[in-house]
């Protein structure tokens, strides 16, 4: 069996950056994902556009999310797929496609990690399914980057779901796209549409809770993009309830559909082109770290000793029983930074998660689960693995400063002032 220096499980914006970072850095790396491309919830739940991450700092409008992001947005602005922060997922699955390759990352797709082998505090393989049956795969540091903390539970790690009084999560959401679509026209009956809504919401005509209908443009003519099913009450970590969340979210986009049909203009040439190949998840388990980031840390703008990114995007919490949406704004120019402990599950020396499972409260990751900004935790998981794999050590004693300065040297931006 070969053996590689690390292994990332997942390959969605958290993934994929922490691999190629790590590749960078000279780790012989191996990434292994469960679907058929990169891009994790941007494809897989066509999870559409990135969310805001500037704010006016000094003066200057500043980009919280720079580094690798950065990188992936420029690319995609060559090929003419991104605008206004929404983009185009073929042209995304190439681009990560190019760096993961370019960077001579070993990728196994289609492969489904199912166990965990560890000896003590470190994780030494892992086993996945195929379609060549179980394969046993090793490696001296893992990078958790599944979304859902696969790897951490399936160690033995702690983990945590949804919101702290009931383990609730966050609603799950099957997005789905219209084509052949008069935009104009039914952006103009918009108002009529809201009401009539708002109306059908209150005589309970339909089994959809959502306040209301949530849609975006999309860099491509007559096509619009929806975000507005809400599955609640559901374990999006429960195999049984994922399989029922799928239905039930499939009969709202038929029933949205239908409904819009009746109370918009613009759709009648209009057909459904495409609900996601899976329900997107927002929140699941979180692992324990050995830093909590809290909903508290993030209104204060706390900005950590061990910065390793920024957000401030709002405290966006979807109703997890049912209607509402609550928003906390941060006042503009102001913006909280993440810590690197929050990436190190307590139980494990050879472990990093990235992305929308790190350490926090509920209200904590409403905010910092956004696209932009998850790809930034990984761009730091990846450079802390460079550093950790180099000097064989546990991942909590890695250098904070180094590791700070190399992510500034490769144009990220954490927050705070490091030299
Ligand atoms: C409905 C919805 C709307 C959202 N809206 C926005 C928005 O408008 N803008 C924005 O910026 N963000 C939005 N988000 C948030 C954002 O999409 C996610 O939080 C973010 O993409 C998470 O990235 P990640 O890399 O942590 O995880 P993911 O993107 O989920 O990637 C995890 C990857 O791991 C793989 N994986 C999982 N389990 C296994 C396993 N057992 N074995 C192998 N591989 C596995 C998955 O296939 C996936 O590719 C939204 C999320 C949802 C669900």
């Amino acid at each position: 069996m070969e053996k590689y220096d690390l292994i990332v499980v997942g390959g969605g914006f958290a993934g994929v950056s922490a691999a190629v970072t790590a590749a960078k850095e000279g780790c012989h790396v191996l990434i292994v994902e469960k679907g058929n491309s990169f891009g994790g919830a941007a494809i897989n739940c066509l999870v559409n556009p990135f969310m805001y991450y500037s704010t006016k700092i000094n003066g200057v409008q500043t980009e919280l999310s720079q580094g690798i992001f950065k990188t992936i947005c420029q690319k995609l602005k060559e090929r003419g797929a991104l605008e206004y922060n929404a983009f185009l997922e073929e042209e995304l699955k190439f681009i990560l496609n190019d760096l993961v390759c370019d960077a001579k990352i070993d990728i196994l797709f289609h492969a489904y990690i199912f166990d965990v082998q560890k000896i003590g505090s470190k994780i030494k393989s892992i086993s996945v399914a195929t379609k060549s049956g179980v394969v046993e795969l090793e490696a001296d540091y893992f990078i958790d980057a599944t979304g859902d903390a696969q790897l951490a539970f399936l160690a033995g790690c702690k983990t945590v779901l949804g919101r702290e009084s009931d383990s609730l999560c966050q609603p799950m959401t099957l997005c789905f796209r219209l084509g052949n679509v008069d935009v104009d026209s039914f952006m103009a009956s918009w108002d009529k549409l809201k009401l009539a809504h708002k109306q059908a919401l209150e005589n309970g005509e339909l089994i959809n809770p959502r306040e209301n209908i949530l849609v975006f443009k999309l860099p491509v003519p007559n096509v619009l993009h929806f975000n507005t099913t809400r599955v609640i009450k559901m374990n999006p970590t429960c195999y049984k309830d994922v399989t029922c969340a799928e239905i039930i979210a499939r009969k709202q986009v038929y029933e949205i559909y239908e409904f819009m049909k009746k109370h918009a203009d613009g759709l009648e040439n209009s057909f459904l082109m495409m609900t996601a190949s899976e329900i997107g998840v927002r929140e699941s388990r979180r692992i324990v770290g050995d830093y909590i980031l809290t909903e508290q840390d993030c209104k204060n703008c706390t900005k950590f000793d061990d910065s390793i990114a920024a957000c401030n995007y709002d405290i966006d919490i979807h109703n997890p029983e049912g209607t509402g949406t609550s928003h906390y704004y941060f006042p503009e120019g102001e913006y909280y930074t993440i810590p690197y402990r929050s990436l190190i599950p307590k139980e494990t020396d050879n472990m990093l998660v990235a992305g929308r499972c790190i350490s926090s409260d509920h209200g904590a990751q409403a905010s910092y689960r956004i696209m932009p900004t998850v790809c930034c935790i990984g761009e730091a998981a990846g450079t802390a693995m460079g550093q950790a794999i180099k000097s064989k050590c546990n991942v909590r004693n890695i250098n904070i400063k180094e590791l700070q300065i190399a992510l500034k040297n490769n144009g990220a931006f954490i927050g705070i002032d490091v030299r």
